[in-house]
């Protein structure tokens, strides 16, 4: 079994994370595996970064496929004993002009960006070595719907006391509601990527929460970031930050030092804690 450090980032093949694992690779102290559902796409980005003088390790990773999952934490398990940095960026959003029906956009939008990160959390957590540090991908777009939902939602997802299954029931009950055209009645806002990143932010708070209370010995980190508006297929070339200026914030909190006990159980952007 190695003991090199281990990096894992999730939807590595573009974008953010892509911008991610290469300011890991110059600075990160071991071993970092770009992760993608297409093994040819991800076999591309490696090679995009060798040509840069980069090495990149590569694993398939589909956050949809529990079976994916499980392959992923396998390998870790038995190479290296666990990982030491998780970043989970993976996520997918509908253009504002897509035709397609809402409640499936909520059904897909959720699936991916919120159960997805919430399996892959499932599965890698337990793995996380002691001072290690755990970043989740959200957007300023949960906050922006939580100021859209109900207050009795707010207050629910603002609740240091909620638990994760009470928001997986949430989550499910906002994707139930858009089948039946009641999310708004029910005080959804109506937006379902910023609902499932809703989710995110609120389940970094309470996994950070689990972590104080379990394994608080072990100094783990673990927050949620919004990477600004940045340039990449999803938010099209008129955003504001290149995609290595929206890796900044993960990867600033990916890299914090050891002796850091904060920030923990956060959501930041630009690498400031935010109000939630
Ligand atoms: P992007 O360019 O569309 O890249 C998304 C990445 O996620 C791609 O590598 C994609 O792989 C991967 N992915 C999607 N579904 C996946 C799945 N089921 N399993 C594994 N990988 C999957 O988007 P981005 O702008 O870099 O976004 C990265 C993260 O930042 C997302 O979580 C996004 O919500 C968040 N964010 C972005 C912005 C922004 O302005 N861009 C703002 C706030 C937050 P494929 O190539 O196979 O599709």
């Amino acid at each position: 079994m190695s003991n090199v450090p281990v990096a894992v980032v999730t939807g590595s093949n573009k974008g953010i994370g892509f911008a991610i694992v290469r300011a890991l690779c110059k600075q990160f102290p071991g071993d970092v595996y770009l992760t993608a559902r297409d093994p040819g796409r991800g076999q591309e980005a490696v090679a995009k970064l060798k040509e840069e003088g980069l090495h990149a390790l590569f694993h398939q990773l589909d956050i949809d496929d529990l079976q994916s999952i499980r392959a992923l934490r396998d390998f870790l398990k038995e190479k290296y004993g666990g990982l030491n940095v998780l970043v989970n960026n993976a996520g997918i959003a509908f253009k504002v002009r897509d035709t397609t029906p809402f409640a499936v956009q909520a059904e897909v939008t959720l699936k991916t960006n919120f159960f997805g990160t919430r399996n892959v959390c499932a599965e890698l957590l337990p793995l996380v070595k002691p001072y290690g540090k755990v970043v989740n991908v959200s957007s300023m777009a949960s906050s922006s719907a939580l100021g859209g939902c109900s207050q009795e939602l707010q207050q629910k997802f603002r609740s240091d006391t909620i638990t994760e299954n009470e928001l997986v029931e949430l989550m499910t009950k906002f994707v139930e509601d858009t089948k039946k055209n009641l999310h708004e009645k029910e005080g959804w806002p109506n937006t379902a990527y910023g609902v499932s990143k809703i989710g995110v932010t609120v389940l970094s708070r309470i996994q950070a929460r689990m972590l104080n209370e379990k394994r608080k010995g072990d100094h783990i980190l673990l927050n949620a970031c919004c990477p600004g508006w940045v340039r990449t297929d999803m938010a099209g070339p008129k955003a504001t930050k290149s995609p290595d200026e929206g890796a900044e914030t993960p990867v600033y909190l990916a890299l914090l030092p050891p002796d850091a006990d904060n920030p923990h159980g956060q959501f930041l952007s630009n690498k400031t804690v935010r109000t939630w």
